[in-house]
């Protein structure tokens, strides 16, 4: 590594919504590893724009039991409740610049379209009645309806190399014009997330490989905002011997849980770690 390549910045980023979860400390462990391997920084944010489901008993036991695991961040936490006003900026920058609009099609109209979708067999995709409004019928809707916001997907294929699945390509066609914005003017998840990460300055995404779906939808975000797209690594998740996600039902799913049942934070961690043959 010379001077001129950015240190590398990675992140934990866990939701305050319940506790956390075996595969979130994989997560966090990877993250580690890859920060102390390489001579990086490992940060961590609590993303708690989900006020109904986020709670601050949560953040502290998630922040407690990283601690006692060892895998506190180099650097204070992030809240990510504390950065909206920095999302919603974001938000107005791709509204000025069209590549954000405003949807007023009501929830009833949406969930029509939605069930005959289903009826129909085939997966729902937005109408696009709102895509091209002229400015004369948003300003006289504006007056009188809510409206959310759009990110207006643009033509073409996104592709990335996955530092663990290599190359990825995505048809822009397959993604729906998604929301940015809810009609109470908060932000969603893609849109924070993008933010955050950016004005971090994360070079490395490191997380589990349910996200691997959001990543376009992201990359095309990182684009729209001008702001330099990180690297992304998707893990597998933890499975249970059925199968299925590790959880409740198949016996100790959270850190609390194996702690109460003795188990030493190192054991837990050397369970979790990679091994010599990357599995
Ligand atoms: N907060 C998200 C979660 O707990 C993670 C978001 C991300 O890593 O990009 O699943």
């Amino acid at each position: 590594m010379n001077n001129d390549t950015p240190k590398i910045r990675v992140r934990f980023a866990p939701s305050p919504t319940g506790h956390l979860h075996i595969g979130g400390v994989r997560t966090a462990l990877f993250n580690y590893l890859y920060a102390r391997q390489q001579g990086g920084t490992y940060c961590l944010r609590i993303e708690d724009t989900d006020k109904e489901r986020s709670t601050d008993a949560n953040m502290q036991e998630i922040l407690s039991a990283l601690e006692w695991l060892g895998l506190s961040a180099d650097e204070k936490p992030v809240i990510q409740s504390e950065h909206i006003q920095e999302h919603l900026y974001a938000a107005q920058q791709l509204l000025n610049k069209d590549k954000a609009y405003r949807c007023f099609c009501t929830k009833e109209e949406l969930d029509t379209d939605k069930a005959k979708a289903e009826a129909e067999k085939r997966p729902y995709r937005y109408s696009g009645k709102c895509r091209n409004l002229s400015a004369k019928e948003i300003q006289n809707k504006l007056e009188v309806k809510p409206y959310t916001v759009r990110f207006r997907i643009p033509e073409g294929v996104t592709r990335f190399k996955d530092m663990v699945y290599k190359d990825i390509a995505v048809n822009n066609e397959e993604i729906d014009d998604f929301i940015i914005l809810r009609s109470d003017g908060t932000p969603i998840y893609q849109l924070s997330v993008v933010v955050d990460d950016a004005n971090m300055g994360i070079t490395h995404v490191i997380r589990g490989e349910d996200h691997l779906s959001n990543t376009p939808k992201q990359i095309l975000l990182y684009l729209a905002l001008g702001k330099k797209v990180p690297k992304f690594g998707h893990l597998p998740l933890i499975l249970a011997s059925d199968g299925k996600r590790l959880s409740k039902r198949h016996g100790a799913s959270s850190v609390n849980e194996f702690k109460e049942l003795g188990f030493l934070p190192e054991g837990l961690l050397n369970g979790l770690a990679p091994t010599e043959k990357g599995e």
